[in-house]
């Protein structure tokens, strides 16, 4: 399973996600995010393209190994926290 640290920060920059679209109250945080808990308030129904694992079952098995498919997703992790200053405890690390 991708090795999430639950930092919250995806949940919060959807604006470029088009599958999205719909949840983005305007200023690219989920409607369905919880800032009090740092939580998905819909976890157990939230859509496919929330899921790690299951956007690669379903689609990127096609162009990528696992490993290769959790490290690009990781990048975009790191980055966010970088750009949110955020402590290295959430840092995601892949086969490190
Ligand atoms: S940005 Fe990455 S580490 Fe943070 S909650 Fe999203 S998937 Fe998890
Ligand atoms: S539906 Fe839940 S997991 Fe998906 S972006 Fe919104 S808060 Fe995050």
């Amino acid at each position: 399973m991708f090795p999430c640290t639950s930092c919250g920060l995806c949940c919060q920059n959807i604006a470029d996600i088009t599958e999205l679209k719909d949840f983005n109250l305007g200023n690219g945080v989920c409607k369905h995010f919880n800032l009090i808990n740092n939580s998905c308030n819909i976890y157990d129904n939230r859509p496919d393209i929330c899921k790690v694992d299951k956007m690669f079952e379903i689609k990127y098995f096609k162009y990528f190994t696992k490993k290769d498919f959790y490290i690009e997703n990781a990048k975009v992790c790191n980055e966010l926290q970088n750009q949110y200053k955020l402590n290295d405890s959430y840092k995601v690390k892949i086969g490190e």
